[in-house]
């Protein structure tokens, strides 16, 4: 099949034939139709992430059809439309067991973030030599083998270049409002970064009843987008712009909840310092490994609280069907999202729009 490999870090994708196997017990083997390109495939190709492995075929926010069943599977069937999830958990370990999914840690769950199977091994490979496919879903390819707890069925009217946003983005953004903040009816809310997930956490933010909902960036064309999804607020961040300041001077005394979604330890800060007195910030972006984040202890103390958010506390299986339902009734907006719409073989113009940092996503067709 044919599939875009990052074959050596800070290179750009070759689309290339890479060997597929046929799914074994537990996996199914999905024929892609569309994959969203995402800052965290970025990351990869910089050797920024700790997921990245290479040779590894990149993409991790696919949609498509189940082609073929391995032995086991039962919740899916060849010919149904399906999301490929951003994790799948494992199912047995005792944290899966007592319903607390999301923070499933299992050694299934970790290979399956290091593009492994179980028991370490991959269904891909490039000349001979094993290739991963990245967190488990390498989406930017024809096909994928993918365990069955990582695929989600969805309603077969839902357009699937929209649906495949629900692999990443949208189910991150819209969990961490939902999920993680749980923000409330008529709360405030300030959204610092408003690429594919920043986006989402505005509709998310929405959708939970905020009454305000602050958007900052440094584009304007993602603050009309951001207005176009819900904020009721968008502040344009220049060098000169101290973003705390603008959000305190809107919501004096600060912002129920505010929502870091670049991965940057200043800003991490800013979002923290931009709430009031018990309020809540989440750092949505995964800032690079060992650096520390400044904290004014004085201002924790006041009984803020700074939460993490690893996608967005997604339960694949309740997640998806949950934000599928929500587009079905026009509750959440996904066709907006997509800015440019790409074949497998233009994928690079992928990578260049998210250094560019004016699209809010890429949707490769396949
Ligand atoms: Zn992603
Ligand atoms: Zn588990």
């Amino acid at each position: 099949m044919r599939a875009a490999g990052l074959e050596k870090f800070h290179t750009p994708l070759v689309v290339e034939e890479v060997e597929i196997e046929e799914p074994r017990a537990g996996e199914v083997l999905v024929r892609l139709a569309a994959s969203g390109v995402c800052r965290s495939d970025l990351h990869v190709q910089e050797e920024r992430s700790p997921v990245g492995h290479v040779p590894m075929v990149l993409g991790h926010e696919g949609a498509g059809f189940v082609e073929q069943v391995g032995p086991g599977v039962g919740g899916v069937a060849p010919g149904d439309p399906v999301v490929i999830a951003l994790y799948g958990p494992c199912g047995t370990c005792d944290d899966c067991r007592a319903g607390d999914i999301a923070d499933c840690w299992s050694q299934t769950r970790q290979n399956n973030a290091l593009g492994l199977m179980p028991d370490g091994s991959t269904r891909l490979s490039l000349r001979g030599q094993p290739v991963r496919p990245m967190v488990g879903s390498g989406s930017l390819a024809e096909y994928s083998v993918v365990r069955e707890a990582q695929v989600v069925k969805i309603h077969p009217e839902i357009p699937l270049e929209a649906a495949c946003l629900a692999g990443c983005g949208v189910t991150t953004g819209i969990g961490a409002a939902l999920n993680i903040a749980r923000v409330e009816l008529g709360s405030s809310v300030a959204v610092l970064g408003c690429g594919g997930v920043g986006l989402n956490v505005v509709q998310g933010a929405r959708i939970a009843g905020a009454r305000r909902i602050l958007a900052l960036d440094t584009q304007s064309s993602k603050l009309d987008l951001a207005a176009n999804l819900g904020a009721t607020d968008g502040i344009l961040i220049g060098p000169e712009t101290d973003p705390v300041e603008e959000i305190q001077r809107r919501v004096p005394g600060g912002v129920d909840y505010a929502f870091e979604v670049i991965g940057r330890p200043q800003v991490v800060r800013q979002a923290f310092e931009s709430t009031r007195a018990g309020g809540t910030a989440v750092m949505v972006g995964s800032p690079p490994a060992g650096e520390s984040i400044p904290i004014d202890g004085r201002l924790l103390f006041s009984d803020r609280r700074l939460l993490g958010c690893t996608g967005g506390g997604n339960i694949p299986q309740r997640d998806v069907p949950r934000i599928m339902d929500l587009y079905r009734r026009g509750e959440l907006k996904l066709e907006e999202l997509i800015g440019q719409r790409l074949e497998l073989d233009d994928v690079n113009r992928a990578f260049e729009a998210l250094v560019e940092g004016e699209l809010a996503r890429s949707v490769v067709q396949i």
